[in-house]
């Protein structure tokens, strides 16, 4: 099962509830489906999760009741087919060893494996995620402490893992040794963090320390966290590119690099690789501003906001007829008359994956009066599916996995369209041989195995 997902945990703070409902606050973005905090006072285990958005989730007697100077938390993204509230994390269970809880961002590979594996010697699952497999694994070792039980546990399991674990007197932090999904420590004092991205530092005012790095488990129990390689970090690591171009903020570090600054530089680099004659350069609000923004100084093209996003929208119960009208993005954006109208426009965005929501905003562009549309990319078009955790959907379904660039640019309606090239966009970050960037290959750095093999793995080499 896909795993998009934002993972927080904090060791020896006396409001850890509630940094933890800011931290999680700060990383909605990276899941909008559910939210859960789990803490502990060194002894008992405080638990809420629900379905929905981290403000609907939490209220101030929800994190009152909390209590404790550890906690977890999770925000899970939404995965059709998937949605239901037994899959919320963290997910808490009780074992020879007391009570655990995990949050995971990422998807293993063998998971499906495993489950089946366990099922036939009499396991029982309650849901549908990976990390309950984990679970199970930890539960039946038969290792001496925990840690080492932990360690036994991730050597079986393969494919992306960020994982924090809450025991009732401690915090375990570990991440792949292939480092697909990013995981940082952050410190306040005494306090210890761990975070899916450096903003979760921000808001609670502790500062970045560094990347839990891969192959690594930290264990936070007061005083300097104790770290214990249980792996070799894989000689090319796998770290997901596309944390880059469109899941993470930008005011956030992921993998020891700025998001803004790299995302700058893909908007350089596409300026680089495609002029346009054009009178104005805008972004699709907000995932593909700063890659505008560097477009902009590439090209010297002046940046304009051309479309207005509204940022309100939820889930809506308003289901207009499904007539030509294409409701679900202009109830998100509209576009400005004034800056569009009689005017060349270049239209950026981080990404196309079906290309419908692309078609409906060039032609309200067009609507709105522009003369020309050329659209840029900042990212190589998406061939495959992902693997390790972020929500693609099947390849059949990716617009560019069966179409050339100019079958898309006639189907969007543009007059031009460039792709940000595999060769820019690696140029982009300092350490362009440690990426993953099977999405725009199929060239899959862990291949699945038995019946959850991918079909496609490895047919079409970057
Ligand atoms: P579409 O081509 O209509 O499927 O949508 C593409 C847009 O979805 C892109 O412009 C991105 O802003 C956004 N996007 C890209 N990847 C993802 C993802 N994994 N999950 C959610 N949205 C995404």
């Amino acid at each position: 099962m896909k795993e998009e997902c934002a993972v927080f945990g904090i060791h020896g703070s006396n409001q850890a509830a509630l940094m933890t409902y800011l931290g999680l606050y700060s990383l909605q973005h990276r899941g909008q489906e559910s939210s859960g905090i789990i803490s502990s006072d060194g002894g008992r285990m405080y638990e809420h999760k629900a379905m929905g958005l981290v403000s609907k989730v939490f209220s101030k007697e929800t994190l009152d009741g909390l209590t404790g100077h550890m906690a977890i938390g999770h925000n899970r993204y939404s995965t059709t087919g998937m949605s239901h509230a037994v899959n919320t994390q963290p997910f808490l269970v009780n074992c020879k060893i007391g009570k655990i809880a995990v949050a995971h961002n990422g998807n293993l590979v063998n998971a499906v494996e495993l489950r089946h594996e366990m099922e036939e010697k009499g396991s029982i699952f309650r849901s549908t995620m990976d990390s309950e497999v984990l679970l199970h694994l930890i539960a039946r070792s038969k290792a001496g402490t925990i840690e080492e039980m932990m360690v036994e546990s991730l050597l079986q399991v393969r494919g992306a893992y960020s994982l924090v674990f809450l025991l009732k007197d401690r915090i375990i932090a570990g991440r792949d040794p292939d480092g697909f999904r990013p995981l940082s420590l952050g410190r306040d004092g005494d306090t210890w963090i761990v975070a899916s991205e450096s903003c979760a530092f921000d808001i609670i005012g502790a500062e970045y320390v560094r990347e839990v790095e891969p192959g690594e488990i930290l264990v936070i129990d007061g005083g300097e966290p104790r770290s214990i390689r249980f792996a070799e970090p894989a000689k090319r690591l796998s770290r997901c590119i596309f944390e880059f171009i469109y899941f993470s903020r930008p005011d956030s570090r992921v993998f020891g690099e700025n998001v803004d600054k790299v995302r700058r530089k893909l908007g350089c680099k596409l300026a680089d690789e495609a002029p346009a004659p054009a009178d104005i350069v805008i972004s699709v609000p907000d995932s593909s501003n700063t890659i505008a923004l560097g477009f902009s100084e590439g090209s010297g093209l002046r940046y304009e906001f051309g479309l207005i996003r509204n940022h309100y929208v939820g889930r809506t119960f308003i289901r207009p007829r499904q007539d030509e009208r294409d409701w679900d993005v202009r109830i998100k954006f509209n576009p400005v008359r004034g800056v569009l109208e009689d005017r060349s426009i270049v239209v950026v965005d981080d990404s196309i994956v079906r290309g419908s929501t692309m078609r409906k905003i060039v032609s309200m562009i067009r609507d709105a009066g522009a003369a020309q549309v050329h659209l840029r990319i900042g990212s190589p078009s998406i061939t495959h599916s992902c693997y390790y955790g972020i929500d693609t959907p099947t390849r059949g379904e990716l617009i560019a996995s069966s179409h050339s660039v100019e079958e898309i640019r006639q189907y969007l309606g543009v007059d031009s369209l460039h792709y940000l090239s595999r060769e820019g966009l690696l140029s982009c970050v300092d350490d362009p041989e440690n990426y993953c960037t099977a999405c725009f290959c199929g060239d899959y750095p862990v291949e699945r195995k038995g019946r959850d093999r991918v079909p496609e793995a490895k047919e079409n080499k970057c």
